[in-house]
């Protein structure tokens, strides 16, 4: 085979795993194996630089930079949808435009999602363009940053005519949402607030391999363009999925407005087992000669109407405002309401986000509000009823000090959120930070919670994590709830603490913005405690993936003095500080970009020792099997729905002694 030949190969398998695994929801082949594919092709190509092709897969990963997107003009305009809200709305709408038409009318029924709008065009069966709804006539060519959405063929399949333009939305599915969101928290920074926010907002970034670590989608309803040998709206979906799109299933075909309405009623109900936000149906007239008849009024065509499903809203009265302090300082204002049911749950309180929140709302204890549950797991403010305001209300002061501690707030240039900077007298940050430090995937302090490090801080028996090695079991015993038993565990625990690896260490120590993987990172970069502490800034943002807002505050945090020696007591405790010789001495990079999944029963080694060699290596692990898994360590007894799964998605099985072999 010619290398022309290999590439063109190579792109076809890789372009058909990407549609079974991101359109299909079935992979086809184990992450493993695709990505030693996906490398040959790159290396391939590298070195054929004159078979390069902008829609090869290789170019999902993005790198492309993006600083001024460029406005362009849709060849057909991207209209909005008439709103209806009743059965009433619905059957007018059906009477108007039965007047305007010939025939019998069919539905096509489809879900409304709730993402950005983006307008995709192929010529040849090539994505050449995309280009964001802007204000319908123009809108922001975001193709680099399109591209890199898995869902989205960059090379259809089929009898697909020779150009056309494909419309859809690009959503942010819940579980991908909540695990940035996850993340974020983690690491001190603010959530994101709604997935369709975070969709619109990601097409708009400027680095296009940071969009590529986003888990977007992309899911199409409309088909526009000339000579496309396509009689209705129910069979454009079905051809533009034969090309290899991703259309949603839920669409269906009916004859009546009652039929819509069944869809309708179903669709409400069952919404929320989607994956993704929906706010509504939309229904077209399903018969594009008659579409064509029907037209466009100034804003939207006249054959499609847009059914909002009932926002889950209700109204209440806003009791009092209280302020929770968090880990790292932050304030954030709660609404404290008069309960109500909303969807299905009685609510009690609401965020507020922020100061400009309320400002922006103008709410006001005593308020009647109309608090509605979104894609958000805390149901937020929406409006105030100013109809019902009591006379003497006052706008809401924004409190000047910490409600814990009394100092003053501080509020940087640029960030929406107040902080308490009493960060080492402040006590919901003193015990957060000392919760975040025994926390499963920090110091994973065995026979120590929450509720326990509360109470040791309140009864003064520690002031930060230092304190913890020195608990006795006499102190610990008289607490609320603590028996022999289990003060003698939680000291046990504490003790073994002490073998934490350094990088579990160093994500303990609760720096602002140093999440688990920057602290590897960190970890494997300097070695040790003294190092990191020692580095300058020009210095650490010279390491991968360390940018300057994490080097400032790694500055910041080491700048303290009370940092310093709280860290020289963990030092002094025997907490583990830098990369132990014996762990430096046994890491390779021989299992780098591999994820493992660890089975059964073992024998020559336990099976925590397992997982660590693995990362010591360089590979990772995962608890659970997905297509993404390229190696599961079996031991006796593994499990046989797991064995089935494994064999499923092709992943390799192999046995304790076949890994050891790996890792000699
Ligand atoms: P609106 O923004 O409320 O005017 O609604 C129009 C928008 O709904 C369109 O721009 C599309 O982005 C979006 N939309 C979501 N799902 C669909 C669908 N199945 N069919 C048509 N438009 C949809
Ligand atoms: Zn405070």
């Amino acid at each position: 085979m010619t290398s022309k030949e290999q590439i063109l190969q190579l792109r076809e398998e890789l372009n058909k795993h990407n549609y079974n695994y991101y359109v299909l929801d079935s992979p086809s082949i184990s992450d493993y194996d695709f990505d030693i594919k996906l490398k040959k092709l790159q290396a391939l190509e590298a070195k054929h630089p004159e078979f390069f092709d902008a829609n090869s897969p290789s170019q999902r990963v993005g790198g492309e930079i993006t600083k001024n997107f460029e406005t362009l003009v849709h060849e057909q305009r991207m209209y909005s949808l008439d709103n209806s809200y009743s059965k009433e709305d619905l059957l007018d709408w059906e009477t108007r435009i039965k007047k305007m038409v010939d025939g019998d009318l069919q539905f096509t029924c489809e879900l409304k999602y709730d993402g950005a709008s983006i307008s995709l065009t192929y010529e040849n069966g090539n994505l050449i363009k995309a280009v964001t709804r802007g204000d319908g006539v123009q809108g922001d060519n975001v193709t680099a940053n399109i591209k890199t959405i898995r869902s989205v063929p960059l090379q259809l399949k089929g009898d697909f005519p020779e150009r056309f333009d494909i419309r859809g939305e690009i959503v942010l599915p819940y579980e991908g949402f909540n695990k940035m969101n996850e993340e974020r928290i983690e690491i001190g920074e603010e959530p994101y607030r709604n997935p369709r926010n975070t969709a619109s907002g990601s097409l708009k970034l400027q680095d296009s391999s940071e969009v590529a670590k986003r888990p977007l989608e992309c899911l199409l309803y409309s088909i526009v363009g000339s000579n496309l040998n396509i009689t209705t709206q129910f069979e454009s979906l079905e051809k533009a999925r034969s090309w290899g799109f991703k259309v949603p299933q839920a669409a269906k075909l009916v004859n009546s407005i009652d039929e819509v309405f069944e869809f309708i009623n179903y669709w409400d109900k069952h919404r929320h087992e989607l994956p993704y936000e929906t706010d509504g149906v939309v229904v077209k007239v399903n018969n594009l000669q008659q579409q064509e008849e029907l037209g466009y009024t100034a804003k939207a065509p006249r054959w499609a109407i847009a059914y909002k499903f009932k926002a889950e809203q209700v109204s209440t009265r806003l009791n009092t405002i209280s302020y929770q302090v968090g880990r790292t300082g932050a304030i954030t204002p709660v609404a404290n309401l008069e309960p109500v049911e909303l969807a299905g749950t009685t609510v009690k309180r609401a965020s507020l986000h922020n100061a400009d929140q309320i400002e922006k709302l103008d709410i006001r204890v005593g308020d009647e509000v109309f608090v509605e549950k979104g894609g958000e797991i805390i149901p937020k403010i929406i409006a105030v009823d100013l109809t019902k305001r009591p006379e003497n209300s006052q706008p809401t002061q924004y409190i000047t000090h910490c409600p814990e501690c009394e100092t003053e707030l501080v509020r940087t240039e640029g960030e929406a959120q107040h902080y308490c900077p009493n960060y080492n007298g402040c006590k919901p940050q003193i015990i957060g930070r000392i919760q975040h430090f025994i926390s499963r995937k920090a110091m994973d302090i065995e026979g120590l919670g929450g509720e326990t490090v509360a109470l040791l801080v309140n009864e003064n028996l520690i002031h930060n994590y230092s304190d913890l090695y020195e608990l006795t079991k006499e102190q610990v015993l008289p607490l609320e709830r603590m028996a022999e038993k289990s003060a003698d565990n939680l000291i046990k625990g504490i003790e073994q603490s002490k073998q934490v690896p350094f990088e579990r260490v160093l994500y303990a120590l609760g720096v602002r913005y140093v999440g688990e993987t920057v602290a590897k990172k960190l970890a494997k970069h300097y070695k040790s405690i003294e190092a990191i502490a020692e580095a300058s800034h020009d210095h650490l943002i010279n390491v991968d993936e360390i940018g300057v807002k994490i080097a400032e505050s790694v500055l910041e945090f080491f700048n303290s003095q009370t940092n310093r020696e709280i860290i020289n007591r963990l030092r002094d405790f025997g907490v583990q500080l830098e990369i132990s010789a014996e762990k430096l001495a046994n890491q390779t990079n021989i299992l780098e970009g591999n994820i493992f999944v660890v089975s059964g029963v073992f024998h020559i080694v336990s099976r925590d020792e397992l997982k660590k060699l693995i990362e010591d290596n360089g590979g990772k692990v995962s608890s659970s099997i997905s297509g993404k898994t390229n190696y599961i360590v079996a031991g006796d007894n593994m499990g046989p729905s797991k064995k089935e799964k494994a064999e499923k998605l092709q992943v390799s099985i192999i046995s304790e002694q076949e890994f050891l072999e790996m890792v000699q």
